[in-house]
């Protein structure tokens, strides 16, 4: 039977939240290829992390586990050589995962090592070997379909719904020989943003601000409904290219894509790129002083307002809700 592996990352030894689309993007292709579904994990010992993984099932029939300590700290050179050893003694017809900043690095790599095609971001799965994505940044839909023994997929986080735990054990299986070549790049150092919000691909409410918000200092009113909400910050380019907030919270084409259950966009115009981001959001709400912007036309919720006068009286409202 033809094989589906899923690449899944881990996150302080456990399955990490932004894995699970990337599973359930796996399980549609498994079924349109009658095959089995089979997870990766990677690491430097990862072994008691897969063993908890393959006790929750997932749907899957095994799960491989590739040690070795190159692999810890991240790099893309050494995980694609990993997934190129996995995937020589596994033998699967389609490798994916979700489309993280990870993966978006690791896969397309492993893929030119393997001389496999792939199919980038894929928004769902329509056929056995075809798949649906966006192209200029929304604008358009392509359909890509897939030749030769192998091909490989990443998919769209907000585009497919987590993966739910359960069905039989998995097995767990060592993959022999592990490699993981760096081919000349070194991590010296990792600086982790110290926060006690959840990340911003995680949470389950991201209050996002624009360039409307003017400086970073003003952010400040947003933190509070963001911590308020429990969610996580985010910003446009906009907002990220003038400084006013860290880059690493820019949500967007060319940042974060995110799809949180409550999407808060602030002085945000709604540009198309910055809609590719977060547009698979459950309910999103725009807070905006020009009625006529873009976002209020994907805006469940539309507040055409000051965000120095909404935002304060809505945290206010919110907090006196919740006493
Ligand atoms: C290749 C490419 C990739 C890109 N990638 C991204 C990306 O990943 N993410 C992204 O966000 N953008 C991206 N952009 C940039 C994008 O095109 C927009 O320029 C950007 O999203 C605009 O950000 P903004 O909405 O904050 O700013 P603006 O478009 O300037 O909008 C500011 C908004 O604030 C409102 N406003 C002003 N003052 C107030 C106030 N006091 N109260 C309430 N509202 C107020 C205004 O009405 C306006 O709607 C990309 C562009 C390119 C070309």
């Amino acid at each position: 039977m033809s094989k589906v592996l899923v690449v899944v990352e881990l996150g302080d030894g456990k399955l990490r939240a932004h894995s699970l689309p990337g599973i359930t993007a796996g399980q549609q292709v498994a079924a349109s290829l009658s095959a089995e579904l089979h997870l990766l994990v990677l690491g430097a010992s990862p072994q008691a992390a897969a063993e908890a993984i393959a006790a929750e099932g997932w749907g899957a029939k095994t799960v491989h586990v590739a040690a070795h300590a190159g692999l810890e700290p991240f790099t893309a050179e050494a995980w694609a050589d990993a997934i190129v050893v996995a995937a020589r003694a596994i033998g699967p017809t389609a490798i994916g995962g979700t489309a993280t900043s990870t993966l978006r690095d690791a896969l397309p790599r492993a893929a030119a090592l393997l001389g496999a095609p792939l199919a980038p971001e894929v928004t769902g799965v329509k056929g056995p070997r075809i798949f649906s994505r966006e192209v200029w940044a929304g604008r358009a839909l392509a359909e890509l379909a897939m030749e030769g023994d192998l091909f490989f997929f990443t998919a769209r986080a907000s585009e497919f719904a987590p993966a739910q735990p359960g069905g039989a054990a998995a097995s767990v299986a060592s993959v022999d020989g592990v490699a993981a070549n760096q081919r000349g790049v070194q991590v010296l150092s990792i600086e982790k943003t110290q926060s006690a919000r959840p990340a911003l691909t995680e949470a389950k409410v991201v209050v996002s601000g624009g360039r409307g918000m003017r400086e970073g200092a003003n952010f400040r009113v947003l933190e509070e409904l963001t911590d308020l909400l429990g969610g996580a910050l985010g910003a446009s380019r906009a907002a990220t290219d003038a400084g006013m907030v860290p880059a690493d919270l820019q949500v967007g084409q060319t940042g974060k894509v995110v799809a949180p259950n409550l999407y808060i966009a602030v002085a945000i115009s709604g540009a198309i790129q910055h809609l590719a981001g977060m547009k698979g959001s459950k309910v999103i709400v725009a807070i905006n002083k020009n009625g006529e912007e873009p976002i209020f036309q994907i805006a469940d919720y539309g507040l055409v307002a000051k965000w120095e006068d909404a935002v304060p009286r809505l945290t206010e409202l919110i907090r006196a809700r919740k006493g």
